[in-house]
């Protein structure tokens, strides 16, 4: 069988097909989840131990309510042990919608002919990004259906494009990428754009399901989509984000899909995936998926503690697909990203917010519609710490999931300061006066908790500067 053109084949381990449906099947059959074990695997976890595939079915194949309770738990405690009140916010940036695939689930599905399809122009990208970066954001994720127009140079140029905007004190210091997979020349040519993140979602790692609901278009391809990210390290982006689509098979083989492809990258490539997303469908234009495995809510926190607890050192991203009380709940189970202000049509955000989402003119429909403005109060509020941080990336600190979870004293020597000072060029450029002054009160609380040294004595010295004017400043 051919995985990907013969050219680009490489004869060892390396982008071979790494799922095993029965292997995977075993596992949830065969392994018990007694309470021992269970307890066992929790702590495991809360000793920053990446779960293997029998340890992640014992979690799956925990039912007893007690039982559930304690892995929901472990998963809180494992994200504020290690990672803390931090939560880094970024917002999607729909480029272009033009389709060649036949994805069921998909408004942008090319037998949707009646839609008007859109490209963003140069112009209409600036405004769209500078709309972006008058709300206050400084991350964002490009993102773009497939379709010969959209080819690495168009992409890469989209990407400088996006970095070139200034306006006022904003711009955008983080651009990652959801888009189509390519082949190592053209990952190249995205990276150089100097892209952050690559995200490619596998959809289902369920082959006959994957062929069911992928009904044309090179996606219909199985191992050239479950073998993207092999060819993205290989073009030297070792940064990258998985995810599943659930709703569309069995949500127990979808988790324990994810966890094989990150024990997969870090067999082969030493370093594990930046982020994990676990998108549930929603409803979209012509959708046309089978109700049967669709997530009901308690199985979505379930799934989201597991992983959380099955890979300890990645990031994990929850969006506005789902509303806004699942996500302040799914919060404290161990997500790390939110996107804020949210509007999936193509140009929408120049428009101004988006009011009740008409399904032709946008990918699929998003429940949560707060602004970003909104989201920050209800962070800040909550005594969470949002964050813009692009420091990592921009120093050259790959793997910063990694060196969060795993250097001690990381978090308090870089994360949270610098999560402090994009916070607070956030009260000074785009806040309302009561969020100014709730928001400094956060941070003169978090700065107290972090004690007395020179680093601390360094960070308030740069929240005066940024107060005086002073921006991007970080350690
Ligand atoms: N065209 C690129 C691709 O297919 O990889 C970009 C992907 S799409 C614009 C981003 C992701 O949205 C998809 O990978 C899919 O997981 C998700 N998605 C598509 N339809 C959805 C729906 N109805 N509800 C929720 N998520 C959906
Ligand atoms: Fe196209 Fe991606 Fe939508 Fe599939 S999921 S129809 S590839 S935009």
């Amino acid at each position: 069988m051919i995985y990907y053109p013969e050219k680009y084949r490489i004869a060892d381990k390396r982008m071979q097909p790494f799922i095993d449906p029965d292997e995977i099947w075993d596992y949830i059959n065969k392994v018990k989840a007694d309470k021992q074990g269970v307890r066992d695997v929790i702590s495991a976890s809360l000793d920053k131990k990446r779960l293997s595939l029998q340890e992640t079915a014992i979690l799956l194949n925990a039912t007893d309510p007690g039982l559930i309770e304690e892995i929901k738990e472990g998963a809180r405690t494992l994200k504020e042990k290690v990672y803390g009140e931090r939560i880094v916010l970024f917002a999607p940036l729909y480029v272009g919608d033009l389709c060649t695939n036949n994805c069921q689930y998909c408004g942008f599905r090319s037998s949707n002919k009646d839609t008007k399809r859109i490209t963003l122009t140069s112009d209409e990208l600036v405004n769209e990004t500078t709309a972006l970066i008058d709300q206050g954001h400084k991350r964002l994720i490009l993102v773009y259906g497939e379709h010969p127009k959209y080819s690495a140079d168009f992409i890469a140029e989209t990407v400088k494009i996006v970095y070139s905007v200034k306006h006022n004190n904003g711009e955008i210091r983080r651009v990652n990428i959801n888009a189509a997979p390519f082949d190592i020349p053209g990952f190249r040519k995205v990276k150089d754009s100097g892209i952050g993140t690559y995200q490619i979602f596998q959809e289902t790692y369920h082959e006959p399901t994957y062929k069911k609901v992928h009904l044309g278009g090179i996606k219909r391809n199985y191992e050239w989509r479950l073998t993207s990210l092999d060819r993205a390290q290989e073009a030297g982006i070792d940064d990258v984000g998985i995810g599943a689509l659930f709703g569309l098979y069995d949500w127990r083989f979808e988790v324990m899909g994810l966890v094989r492809h990150v024990n997969h990258f870090e067999a082969v490539y030493n370093v594990g995936p930046h982020t994990i997303s676990f998108p549930r469908i929603q409803n979209a234009l012509s959708l046309d998926i089978s109700k049967d495995h669709l997530v009901k809510d308690e199985e979505f926190v379930r799934l989201v503690s597991i992983l959380r607890l099955a890979v300890p050192y990645t990031g994990m991203i929850l969006t506005a697909r789902e509303p806004a009380h699942i996500r302040d709940q799914i919060l404290r189970f161990g997500v790390s990203q939110i996107d804020g202000g949210t509007n999936l049509e193509l140009g929408g955000y120049s428009k101004g917010k988006a009011e009740a989402q008409d399904l032709s003119k946008g990918q699929f429909q998003i429940n949560d519609n707060r602004s970003l403005s909104e989201i920050m109060d209800e962070l800040i509020g909550k005594g969470y710490i949002p964050s813009f941080c692009t420091a990592c990336y921009r120093l050259g600190r790959t793997g910063e999931h990694f060196m969060e979870f795993s250097v001690p004293g990381f978090i308090k020597r870089y994360c949270t300061p610098n999560a402090l000072l994009t916070m607070a060029e956030y009260l000074e450029d785009y806040a309302a006066e009561d969020t100014k002054n709730t928001g400094y009160q956060l941070i003169d609380k978090k700065i107290q908790e972090l004690g007395h040294d020179r680093k601390v004595e360094k960070l308030k010295e740069k929240i005066d500067q940024i107060k005086a004017g002073q921006r991007d400043l970080y350690f």
